[in-house]
């Protein structure tokens, strides 16, 4: 693990921790050559995923684009961007509890969705218009009465 100041791959720990989560293990190290501190993170590979888009094609699940839809699509009806990070943790552990190795992009935007759901109606139907691409004020409608039947 290369020093960030010297760039020299020479370092002890100092500390090593779980991180809130516990799906990764904290370390502090202390640099060998310029006694720079820094900390880096463990956490367990994740296999590969595939998404199948709407057009046929695939591309890697990146939990960063995930990241980025929600947060250009509904991030300014949810509270931080802390809340969007839990929200796409929860729906990466999802896909990974699948234990499937492809998945189509529109079960990843069913599964935000119900994240959304439990959380913040204008940001369920805005995403849902989103990523469904409703052509109309009928299909809003059709899924703001679904997201209410869910509730009650
Ligand atoms: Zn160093």
């Amino acid at each position: 693990m290369k020093c960030p100041q010297c760039l020299k791959d020479c370092s002890k720990v100092i500390e090593s921790r779980d991180a809130a989560d516990g799906d990764a293990i904290r370390r502090r190290r202390e640099c060998l050559t310029c006694t720079h501190r820094y900390t880096t993170y463990e956490r367990v590979e994740r296999p590969n995923l595939a998404v199948i888009k709407k057009d046929g094609s695939r591309e890697l699940f990146d939990r960063n684009k995930l990241f980025a839809a929600v947060h250009r699509s509904v991030g300014k009806f949810l509270t931080s961007d802390m809340e969007i990070e839990e929200l796409v943790g929860r729906v990466e552990d999802g896909l990974h509890n699948l234990g499937v190795n492809e998945i189509h992009s529109r079960q990843i935007g069913d599964m935000v969705l119900d994240e959304l759901a439990g959380r913040n109606e204008v940001a369920y139907v805005r995403f849902a218009s989103v990523y469904r691409e409703f052509k109309s004020v009928e299909e809003f409608e059709q899924t703001l009465k679904a997201l209410r039947n869910r509730r009650s």
